[in-house]
């Protein structure tokens, strides 16, 4: 199927698409690696008035770690920047899930910042960005504001965005201490979206974590931040007992349906099983302090 009819709009200055923005509201719909979008008009689930593409905005595109160690992705940073960047040492499950986006055609094309304004319940930032604490940085005439992970998507394909608002930047913070995480997702085959995912992020100090977060994708219809899982492992070492109760939580925190892909009951357990293995260090990835 064609797409319906659109206007598009290729401003080079972000000022420029915000201006855009502002005019057209709800009626303009922002074009960043179009990986999801696109099918999206040639189905005509979106049928928007006008296209404003920010791919000739370069001062989006770009990732770098501060000096205090957050680590800022610009909204037209691609997945497969992520995966060949070198700066993700301390940044483990950002490194872990990089290359299981989809395939490596639409990791030279989609965004990490496009990918959680999608809010696809199946999309695998979005829980990274929730088990990491991370901001969605956004502008528009209201001037720029930061959008805590946990208020980003409010529901399947919906987003926190105002109408007139552009998302410019990812801004995840550094650790506190020893990073270590993981992201572990069971798909049906490579490059296929999520049928369970699971983020695993924590920071430790002489081996007691002081920082956890463990957020699920495709087991509910938005991605799922594993709270009082996480909690559980605050103040403690990751022993087994520990890693068992945190691994009980987030299952008991997953809201699985049964489909072609499974029943919730497997899909339960997969969560369970991932964030066993990813607190356990098989999976996991670490970083030096
Ligand atoms: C075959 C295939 C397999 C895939 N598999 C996976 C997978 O396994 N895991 C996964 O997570 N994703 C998967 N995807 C989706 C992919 O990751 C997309 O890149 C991503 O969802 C959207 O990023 P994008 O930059 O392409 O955004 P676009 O398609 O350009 O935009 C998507 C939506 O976000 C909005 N948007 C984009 N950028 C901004 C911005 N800066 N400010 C405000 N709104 C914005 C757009 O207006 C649009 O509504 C797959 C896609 C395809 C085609």
């Amino acid at each position: 199927m064609y797409p319906s009819r659109f206007h598009y709009e290729a401003p080079r200055s972000l000022d420029d698409a915000l201006d855009l923005k502002a005019a057209h509201g709800d009626d303009a719909k922002v074009l960043a690696g179009g990986q999801s979008l696109v099918p999206l008009l040639k189905l005509r689930f979106a049928s928007p008035e006008l296209l404003v593409d920010i791919n000739n905005i370069p001062a989006l595109d770009y990732h770098v770690v501060d000096a205090d160690g957050t680590l800022r992705v610009g909204a037209l940073c691609r997945h497969a920047d992520l995966e060949r960047s070198t700066l993700l040492g301390k940044h483990p499950t950002m490194a872990a899930a990089a290359p299981m986006i989809a395939d490596p055609i639409v990791r030279n094309r989609g965004t990490l910042v496009g990918s959680w304004c999608h809010a696809d319940p199946q999309g695998d930032w979005a829980s990274v960005m929730l088990a990491l604490g991370a901001v969605l940085v956004v502008d528009g005439p209201g001037g720029r504001r930061q959008i805590p992970a946990s208020q980003v998507v409010t529901g399947p394909f919906q987003n926190s965005l105002r109408p007139d608002e552009i998302a410019i930047e990812a801004r995840i913070p550094g650790a506190s201490g020893t990073a270590a995480g993981s992201y572990l997702k069971l798909e049906r085959r490579v490059g296929d979206f999520a049928t369970v995912g699971v983020a695993v992020a924590v920071d430790s100090s002489g081996g007691t974590v002081s920082r956890a977060g463990i957020a699920l994708t495709g087991v509910g219809p938005a991605n799922i931040e594993a709270t009082a899982a996480a909690q559980a492992l605050v103040g403690k070492r990751l022993d087994a007992g520990t890693i068992e109760q945190a691994a009980a939580l987030a299952a008991e925190a997953a809201q699985p349906k049964t489909d072609h892909r499974g029943s919730a009951e497997y899909k339960r357990h997969i969560v369970h099983t991932f964030v066993t293995r990813g607190l356990g260090g098989n999976g996991a990835v670490h970083a030096a302090a």
